[in-house]
């Protein structure tokens, strides 16, 4: 009884145009369910039900995976400094999964809410590239785990000293250390912008633009690690911190080969495409968009892992207090600083595009409870 609950499906020509995605004829839920609705929709088969559970289970999966890095050995407590970064990806990784899931099973309370929900679907895809960053900058950055040589003593004399790695060029260090974390941040603004815009105006070719969007941030948060596979490791061959960051070039291929099949899947449209109403509920291109998207993520963060665990193999490397590593330890500001200016900024511009919608679907609102009426 539960599952039959709730208003009937429809076809894609009973509801508004607004909300029919190309190739998918039925499964539609009339866009004016009440909060109840919405979440007894999870349970059954309409088709947003596999977007929701492909973005919701993963939350799971990618605490679990997160997790194991505070039961390392020689790893500080939790709440230390060193892991503000860590925390901060975990953050944005958390509030993706959370938003973009929540957004697939409450747009259907209404069409503004609907625009609402994919607002703040794109601006948490945004704070979680920032997000991304910061982890990169902390753990991945060509100077991170490296000591000084100013200050070396013995407990470095594992560490490579004359690698290409421990030598960096000064527009590099100067990207690095000066626009690296700004550049992010405002790339990450302009995504957001670009995206909300998406759904008001350039609506043909709005699956591209949001593919190609979003390939910049990924370009600029993975500078770090382009630069680090392009030169050589900043660990000596006698150092155990190598072995332990040798996995990070493979974590990092199947993390681009997995962002590489879902950008395919989003704009391809595929296989619903190929027989539309075939894939309504299940298996449609949206659903292998989020799996993919998500085993991006985790390969993220195992490439994140490895290089946390190669400075932890280096105790004295931790970053501050008392760091020798030549980067400035995260603080609050560096981190959850920049998280709650981004945040702030991401509001903002999502309650900007929310009134301008509220302005366009707001008085459609009452007609479509009309409609809805004379359907009962
Ligand atoms: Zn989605």
């Amino acid at each position: 009884m539960l599952l039959n609950c709730g208003q009937p499906l429809l076809r894609h020509t009973d509801v508004p145009p607004r909300v029919i995605e190309n190739f998918i004829l039925t499964g539609y839920r009339f866009p004016n369910y009440s909060l109840r609705d919405c979440l007894l929709s999870a349970f059954r088969p309409t088709n947003e039900t596999g977007n929701f559970w492909t973005h919701f289970l993963p939350v799971f999966i990618f605490t679990y995976h997160f997790v194991e890095v505070f039961g390392w050995r020689g790893a500080p407590d939790a709440s230390a400094p060193f892991f503000y970064p860590l925390w901060n990806y975990f953050l944005g990784v958390f509030c993706l999964l959370m938003a973009s899931s929540m957004a697939h099973l409450l747009n259907s309370m209404s069409l503004v809410v609907r625009e609402v929900c994919f607002f703040v679907d794109y601006g948490t895809i945004s704070a979680y590239t920032v997000g991304s960053s910061l982890a990169y900058y902390y753990y991945i950055h060509p100077r991170a785990g490296v000591a000084d040589r100013g200050t070396q003593n013995d407990t470095f004399m594992y560490l490579s000293t004359g690698g290409k790695g421990g030598v960096m060029m000064p527009e590099f260090r100067m990207f690095f250390e000066m626009l690296y974390i700004p550049s992010a941040f405002v790339v990450a603004i302009i995504c957001v912008l670009s995206c909300c815009n998406t759904r008001q105006r350039w609506r043909t070719h709005r699956y591209v633009i949001r593919t190609l969007v979003f390939l910049l941030p990924f370009l600029v948060s993975s500078t770090p690690i382009f630069y680090r596979l392009l030169t050589t490791s900043p660990y000596s061959a006698a150092s155990p911190s190598l072995s332990a960051s040798t996995s990070m070039a493979s974590f990092f291929y199947r993390h681009c080969l997995w962002l590489l099949v879902s950008a395919l899947f989003n704009i391809s449209k595929l296989p619903e495409r190929l027989a539309p109403g075939r894939f309504d509920i299940w298996g449609h291109s949206h659903q292998w968009f989020h799996c993919c998207t998500f085993l991006s993520i985790l390969d993220e963060l195992h490439m994140i892992k490895a290089e946390v665990r190669a400075i932890l193999l280096h105790p004295d490397l931790v970053l501050p207090p008392n760091s020798l590593s030549q980067l400035p330890g995260p603080s609050l500001s560096s981190t959850y600083g920049v998280m709650l200016l981004l945040q702030t900024s991401i509001v903002s511009i999502i309650l900007w595009f929310s009134w301008h919608a509220n302005r366009i679907y707001g008085p459609q609102r009452d007609q479509l409870d009309q409609e809805q009426r004379k359907r009962q």
